[in-house]
């Protein structure tokens, strides 16, 4: 009963892609998620509008229809969700992989936390949003830090320390900053970031330029105390007081995962997982990629609209040479 053509981890939209396409090819498979459905979605900040329009985000033509352009959180649960009910995707969630071992040549034994699975081939598509980019400054483990945002009300009032200038740095300042917070932000750039969503960023700049929302560019975070943090500035170093801070500098795949499942990642400080682009298999065979983990470092190079073509390719090639009972 633990034996499959196909073992997914990670039961995010291109997890769930990738079970729509094995279903298609009749190929036994399983999802193995180690925390509730599309979990990384799940845990996104509350009131987060996605920047891809909602036909983009839809997995096998199935139609998403959102009231708005731009869908929300909420609208995407509800989509994934009703994708993996109705299709009756075979997922079991709150069940971590923890191994996988090639050894045997001819299979791969997949661990989790619950039980041991034998597996011709296994899609790793666990994402890049479990494990943030660490500043490593002292007091970046007090309980006043955190390196996700969910909502903005409990920061109203609060002097609160924004540390980056991507999207979700910059959506949370704007939230917090209209619900009453103090917000200050440290920018490592001497400007706000490119990629800013194209309607968001005239907000930050001129929020910034008014005074609404103070802003630190070309500063970065010393460190943070019980009640206060000190930055470096170009003017010299500096003490704010301070009751929170929120480090949104981004976050990055498991590479630690990859590795010890001997796919092997690119030396030049991109880290980008070896595979072949047009079956997605890696260097081990019969382990492939899928989703935004492709892109090692570079988290914003893949997202759902460019990714989700990962599933056919992937069972275009398992079906291939599998020969389905
Ligand atoms: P994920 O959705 O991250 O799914 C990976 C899954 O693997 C998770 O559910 C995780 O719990 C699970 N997992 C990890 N490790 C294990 C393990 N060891 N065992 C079992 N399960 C495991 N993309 C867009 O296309 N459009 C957008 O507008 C957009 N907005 C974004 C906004 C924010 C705030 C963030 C952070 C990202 C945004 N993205 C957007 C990128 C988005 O994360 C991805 O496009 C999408 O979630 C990728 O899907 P995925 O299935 O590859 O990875």
């Amino acid at each position: 009963q633990n034996k499959f053509d196909l073992i997914i981890i990670g039961g995010g939209p291109i997890g769930i892609a990738c079970a729509l396409e094995a279903k298609k090819k009749n190929l036994s498979y399983l999802i193995l998620e180690k925390g509730c459905l599309v979990n990384s979605l799940y845990h996104y900040p509350t009131n987060m509008t996605f920047f891809s329009t909602s036909e983009k985000l839809e997995l096998d033509n199935i139609p998403f229809i959102s009231n708005n352009p731009k869908p929300g959180k909420r609208e995407a649960l509800e989509y994934y969700r009703r994708i993996a009910t109705n299709n009756r995707i075979n997922i079991n969630l709150f069940e971590k992989v923890t191994k996988v071992s090639s050894d045997s040549g001819d299979y791969h034994k997949v661990t989790t936390g619950k039980a041991e699975y034998i597996s011709d081939n296994v899609i790793v598509a666990t994402g890049f949003y479990d494990i943030p980019n660490y500043l490593e400054v002292p007091g970046e483990d007090l309980p006043k830090v955190s390196h996700y945002y969910n909502d903005p009300h409990y920061y109203a009032t609060q002097k609160t320390l924004v540390v980056g200038a991507s999207n979700s740095a910059v959506d949370a300042a704007l939230e917090i900053y209209r619900k009453g917070g103090d917000v200050t932000m440290i920018v490592r750039k001497p400007e706000i970031g490119e990629r800013v969503k194209y309607w968001v960023r005239p907000d930050i700049i001129n929020r910034i330029e008014e005074g609404s929302i103070k802003a630190y560019f070309n500063s970065s975070l010393k460190e943070i105390r019980d009640t206060e943090v000190v930055i470096d500035t170009p003017e010299g170093e500096d003490v704010l007081d301070n009751d929170f801070v929120l480090l949104l500098t981004g976050y990055r795949p498991n590479f630690e995962f990859l590795k010890n499942m001997g796919i092997d990642l690119s030396e030049d400080g991109r880290k980008i997982p070896e595979y072949n682009e047009d079956t997605m298999e890696t260097n081990v065979p019969g382990i492939f990629l899928a989703g935004v983990i492709c892109g090692g470092v570079e988290t914003h190079k893949w997202f759902i609209e460019n990714s989700r073509i990962h599933a056919k390719l992937i069972m275009d090639h398992i079906s291939s040479k599998t020969k389905v009972s």
